[in-house]
C-alpha cells in the first residue's frame, strides 16, 4: 500500500496542495488556487479540503499523514492557528483536529517560515545539516530553525523571528510597531523606501547632477519614484548606479549584521537564505557574507547559501512535516 503524504500550504494569496509517495522527490499530484478578493477562513478551509479530496481521488494509496504550512502565527504543539494577518476568521482555529476529522489521518501544523526551514533541511540546500537557520527576505523577513532534524519553535513558536531583531535602535519604523527591526532596514520594501527617500531629499540628486551622473533608477521607473521596487534598485546597482549601490549595500550590511548575531548566538552549521531579495545579485551576497563574517568570532563557521526550493519550500516542508508524523507514530 502506498502511504501517501499530503502537503498543504495556506498562503495569504494562494493555496497549494500536493501528494507525495514515500521515497519520491516529485509530486504524485499537485493543485493550486488563487484566493479571490474577500476570502475568509471558511473559504480557505473549504477550498483546501476540496483540493485535497480531488488529489486523493487521483492517486491510488492510503493517506498516512498531513503536513501543513500556514502563513501566520501557529501553536504547533496543539495544531492551532492563532490568527492570519491577511485573512479574517482564522482566530484560534484547531486546524490539525479539523483536518484529521475530515481526511482521516494525523496532521501537523506550523508557520510558513518554520515549515520552509524544514523543507530546505529535508529536500533543499540544508540537507545533511545538524543545525540550520533559514531566513526568507522578500516583502518582509522571516526565519526558522531546524535543530537535530526538527523545527525548533522555542517556547512560543516565535524562534527564528529574525526580522524583528533590533539592528538599528531608533531606526526605520516597522510594521510590528517598533523601530530599527531588521525587516524595516533590509527587506524588499525597505530597500525601495530607502531609494525613494534618497531621491526625494534631493541632496543625492543635486550632488549626482554636479558630478554629471544622475541616478539611472528614475529612468527605470519613467521618472516616478513611487514605482520603485527592490528589483529596480538591484537592476540599477547591477548597472553601477551609485545611489542604487549605496542603498542595496546598506540593506545587505544590516542583514549581514543580523545574521552575524544569530550565528554568534547559535553557531549553526549552515544558514540558508531564500526570498526575492536574494536575487539582487552578487554584490548583495558578497556584502551580506562579508558583514556576517566580520561580526562573528573567527572560530565559528559562516556558511551562507542560497535556498534551493524557492517558493515551494513551505510545500516541501509540509511534506517533511507529514513524514515526521509517520516516523514518530
Ligand atoms: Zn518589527
Amino acid at each position: 500500500v502506498n502511504e501517501l503524504r499530503l502537503a498543504l500550504d495556506y498562503g495569504g494569496t494562494k493555496h497549494t496542495a500536493a501528494l507525495l509517495r514515500p521515497g519520491e522527490r516529485t509530486w504524485a499530484a499537485h493543485a493550486r488556487v488563487y484566493s479571490p478578493q474577500g476570502a475568509d477562513a471558511i473559504y480557505d478551509q473549504v477550498t483546501m479540503l476540496r483540493m485535497a479530496r480531488g488529489l486523493l481521488a487521483q492517486v491510488p494509496g492510503k493517506l498516512a499523514a498531513i503536513g501543513v504550512s500556514f502563513g501566520g502565527p501557529v501553536d504547533a504543539a496543539r495544531g492551532l492557528v492563532r490568527l492570519s494577518h491577511h485573512i479574517p476568521g482564522w482566530e484560534e482555529i484547531p486546524l490539525a483536529d479539523r483536518l484529521r476529522a475530515e481526511l482521516g489521518a494525523p496532521a501537523a501544523v506550523d508557520n510558513d517560515a518554520n515549515v520552509a526551514a524544514l523543507g530546505e533541511w529535508r529536500f533543499g540546500a540544508g540537507q545533511g545539516c545538524e543545525s540550520l537557520l533559514y531566513v526568507t527576505i522578500s516583502t518582509g523577513i522571516g526565519g526558522g530553525w531546524v535543530l537535530g532534524g526538527r523545527i525548533w519553535g522555542g517556547a512560543d513558536g516565535m524562534a527564528g523571528e529574525i526580522g524583528h531583531m533590533a539592528v538599528r535602535p531608533g531606526g526605520a519604523a516597522c510594521d510590528c510597531g517598533r523601530r530599527g527591526c531588521l525587516e524595516a532596514e533590509a527587506c524588499g520594501r525597505a530597500i525601495a523606501r530607502a531609494a525613494r527617500m534618497k531621491l526625494e531629499t534631493g541632496s543625492w540628486t543635486a550632488r549626482a547632477a554636479e558630478e554629471g551622473a544622475a541616478s539611472d533608477l528614475l529612468t527605470l521607473v519613467n521618472g516616478n519614484p513611487d514605482a520603485i521596487t527592490a528589483q529596480h534598485v538591484a537592476q540599477a546597482a547591477e548597472a553601477g548606479d551609485a545611489l542604487a549601490v549605496a542603498v542595496l549595500e546598506e540593506a545587505a550590511r544590516m542583514l549581514g549584521a543580523g545574521l552575524g548575531c544569530a550565528i554568534s548566538l547559535m553557531n549553526p552549521e549552515r544558514v540558508v537564505l531564500g526570498g526575492g531579495v536574494t536575487k539582487a545579485g552578487e554584490r548583495w551576497w558578497r556584502v551580506v557574507r562579508d558583514t556576517a563574517r566580520n561580526h562573528v568570532l573567527p572560530q565559528a563557521r559562516v556558511e551562507i547559501l542560497p535556498a534551493a526550493l524557492g517558493d515551494d519550500a513551505p510545500l516541501w516542508g509540509a511534506a517533511a512535516l507529514a513524514e515526521s508524523l509517520i516516523r514518530e507514530s
